[in-house]
């Protein structure tokens, strides 16, 4: 009697994101498919600080969370406690870790109260979760919120620290990942220009323990990264290490959101553009730009005469990740710092929206016919899963890869040059750039690849599609393991 009811308890796995709105969103969407897709019980565990974000609370109070997906709030950390007044906001991977390093502390007692969960899925950046997991005999398994290409650049830093004296961005030639394209040094993340500093020293202990997962979840598909995954699962030096099983359920996206007044006024000011006619620019949920570089960027708007809409952040000068901590939290007034009579001359042609829109609604509109981004790994999958070409404006993290890697490899995006001699774009590039995605020749060829893209992109994760097979054979195997309730 007691086994058979057992057979109807829906298996129990704990998903735990990192702090930061790109982890949230994509391990969320992936605790959601495991109860309506896979006959889960899911407790997704939320790092949270004594800031709430305004962006991070609207997305966990959905009333379209399904039922049995509970939201589980790691007890609060003050983060004035945690982060001296001496760590500079350019650390943003810093500051993330010593928030994640203190929330954990309460991971074992929380899942111990949650009767040991069969699994536990988490990010690369909160990997102490491994050994409270290996305490309680809980599997553990990462899931990789970005490129198949970034995860085997992780897997190969360990080699390239202990082969390397100099520093990496010093190396006269491009970094070869076995089997994978080359990685330029210009374009590595910012976390590994200065082996010297805390920002590589977190990075590179998360990175390191990469191997110990029982598996490794990627948000890519083979259609997208057919070197990398390939290189993975099959380059030898990727097998002696060796790599975890890795399953790619990509691409998990934001599939819909819960819509603000001013989300909804958006959508009905797209409702009257034509088909594919308006520029959506924004910079993920920590881009932000300098004063000069964001007067350059609303010049250029003005100058190509083409429809925009436009979540504007305050500038800054310090960080290019100025809002990771803050978005949708902070005052933001954009005539405070738009070029004087800008929202005047663009009414009509443009709208501006202060810090957050709702990107999926967008993309997803069909008056939507290009997207300036700084091409975080979930906005490149949100851009091609709609068909929308991009212009690559990468800020911070590993996103100047993801850029060469949209433009070069993968055709979905252009990138605006800097002009010699200076550091930033200038207002006639972005002009040019915004007029060829939107308008031009080029912009054509790369409407046409991301629209076949968005079609593999859209079987890949739906039932019998590869991503949905590699992840209904790990759901099956959480199913059959007698680990736990
Ligand atoms: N996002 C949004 N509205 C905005 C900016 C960002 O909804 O105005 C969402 C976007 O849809 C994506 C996430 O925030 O899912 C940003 O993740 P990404 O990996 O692109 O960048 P990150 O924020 O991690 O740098």
């Amino acid at each position: 009697m007691v086994a058979a009811n057992k057979t109807h308890i829906k298996p129990h796995v704990a998903v735990l994101p990192s702090v930061g709105m790109g982890h949230l969103i994509p391990l969320l969407e992936l605790a959601k498919r495991l109860v309506v897709e896979h006959g889960m019980r899911v407790s997704l565990l939320v790092i949270t600080t004594n800031a709430p974000l305004a962006a991070q609370e609207q997305l966990l109070c959905s009333p379209d969370l399904p039922p049995d997906l509970h939201i589980v709030k790691l007890p609060p950390v003050d983060v004035d406690k945690v982060i001296s007044s001496d760590i500079d906001n350019v650390l943003v991977l810093t500051r993330l870790c010593l928030i994640t390093e203190e929330s954990l502390r309460s991971l074992k007692s929380v899942l111990v109260a949650l009767g040991k969960p069969r699994a536990l899925v988490t990010d690369l950046f909160t990997t102490q979760a491994f050994d409270v997991c290996n305490e309680l005999s809980i599997p553990a398994y990462l899931f990789s919120t970005t490129s198949a290409a970034f995860s085997a650049f992780a897997l190969f830093l360990p080699k390239l620290d202990s082969d390397v004296e100099c520093e990496f961005i010093d190396l006269p030639e491009p970094i070869q990942v076995p089997g994978c394209i080359p990685v330029r040094t210009e374009d590595l993340l910012d976390q590994v220009r200065n082996r010297k500093i805390d920002e590589y020293k977190w990075f590179f202990f998360h990175i390191s323990r990469l191997p110990l997962a029982s598996g490794v979840f990627l948000n890519s598909w083979e259609d997208l990264e057919p070197v990398s995954l390939k290189a993975i699962k099959e380059n030898p030096f990727f097998r002696q290490i060796p790599t975890p099983p890795v399953h790619p359920v990509g691409p998990l996206i934001k599939q819909e959101e819960t819509l603000s007044t001013s989300d909804v006024e958006c959508l009905e000011w797209l409702d009257k553009q034509p088909p594919d006619s308006v520029l959506f620019v924004t910079l993920g949920s920590g881009g932000t730009l300098s004063l000069e570089q964001q007067t350059e960027l609303a010049w250029g708007l003005e100058l190509s005469q083409q429809r925009f809409i436009w979540a504007v952040r305050k500038p800054t000068d310090a960080t290019g990740a100025g809002s990771f901590f803050d978005v949708g939290s902070e005052e933001n007034d954009p005539k405070a710092y738009l070029p004087e009579g800008f929202l005047s001359r663009t009414q009509g042609v443009g709208l501006v929206v202060p810090s957050w829109a709702s990107q999926v609604a967008i993309l997803g509109h069909p008056s939507t016919g290009g997207f300036l981004s700084h091409c975080g790994w979930n906005s490149s999958l949100e851009s091609i899963a709609h068909g929308v070409p991009m212009i690559a404006w990468p800020l911070y993290a590993e996103q100047r890869m993801n850029a060469a890697m949209l433009v070069e490899d993968v055709g979905v995006a252009v990138k605006p040059k800097v002009e010699p001699g200076r550091t930033i774009v200038g207002r006639q590039e972005v002009d040019r750039m915004v007029r060829m995605v939107m308008d031009g020749e080029e912009g054509k060829t790369i409407r046409k690849r991301v629209k076949e893209l968005k079609e593999s992109a859209a079987k890949a994760p739906d039932i019998s599609g590869s991503s949905y097979d590699s992840l209904s054979s790990v759901a099956k195997q959480w199913k059959t393991d007698d680990l736990g309730p």
